[in-house]
């Protein structure tokens, strides 16, 4: 193990190897309470504990519809009729995780709004969760998009999901879009789509104008939107990781906690 270059036994110096957990609550604290202006990006992590599948375990949602996996591609998508009437079906019988609730996790990061240190919420998940939970829509950026709105892939049209799902339970198998006749499909990121420009814009920003960045429940895997966090910490802002597991970007941060989250961040937001 060799960091900065220092070879031998550095991993003695890492203060967060010898932390016992209260510690690094602790310092994940005093992080908090320093920091004027954090920027958050959470993960599927912050939603497992409202019971969203994940997507390819055992009991995973494409694992279980592997149609649904195919309806992800942007290409399958659009070329597809059948394939689209069935992802339709299983959004209209709620198969595709309906009823879900937020949970303590993301109730508790209201709280940091509440103290007027967010300066903004970027999140990865498609489930509307933070919104649901209190957070100002003003203030969270949907990267990946949205499972709860539909819009039209040839115009601007756009409109709750539960609009075309009326229509599909009404007996329209492929709803198309009421401006152009176009293909409708829920406002999510599909592989094969480029994300949102003025989405990314706004979570360049914030990385560049935080001071803290606060990396919630995602294991920092995913390109472009993981760079947040080392754009943030270049430019001086502290970096707080709590995640389930190791993640890519933890030799980053300041301080890291491998917990579960909605167990943890009611400790360490006051
Ligand atoms: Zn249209």
């Amino acid at each position: 193990m060799s960091r900065g270059g220092v070879k031998s036994l550095d991993l003695a110096y890492d203060p967060r190897m010898a932390d016992s957990q209260d510690e690094l609550i602790a310092s994940a604290r005093a992080l908090l309470d320093a920091a004027s202006s954090i920027t958050v990006l959470t993960g599927a992590g912050i939603s497992t504990d409202s019971g969203i599948p994940d997507f390819r375990g055992p009991n995973g949602l494409w694992t279980k519809n592997p149609e649904a996996e195919k309806a992800s591609n942007i290409r399958y998508y659009e070329a597809d009729t059948e394939l689209r009437a069935k992802n339709w079906a299983l959004r209209a019988e709620g198969s595709l995780w309906a009823n879900v609730e937020p949970n303590l996790g993301h109730r508790t990061l209201v709280k940091l709004e509440e103290q007027g240190k967010l300066h903004t919420l970027i999140t990865q998940n498609v489930d509307e969760l933070h919104q649901r939970a209190g957070s100002d829509p003003a203030k969270v950026v949907e990267i990946h998009g949205t499972t709860r709105k539909v819009g039209c892939l040839n115009c601007d049209y756009a409109d709750d999901m539960e609009v075309a799902l009326d229509r599909v339970r009404a007996g329209e198998p492929d709803p198309s879009c009421p401006k152009c006749d176009g293909i409708l499909k829920s406002k999510t990121i599909s592989f094969g789509q480029n994300l949102v420009q003025g989405d990314l814009y706004r979570a360049e920003v914030a990385a560049v104008e935080c001071d803290l960045m606060f990396a919630i429940g995602t294991s920092l895997a995913v390109s472009p939107i993981n760079r947040v966090v080392p754009v943030a910490q270049q430019q001086g802002a502290k970096v707080l990781i709590l995640n389930g597991e190791p993640t890519e970007m933890d030799k980053l941060a300041d301080v890291v906690i491998n917990d579960s989250i909605s167990e943890i961040l009611p400790q360490i937001v006051g």
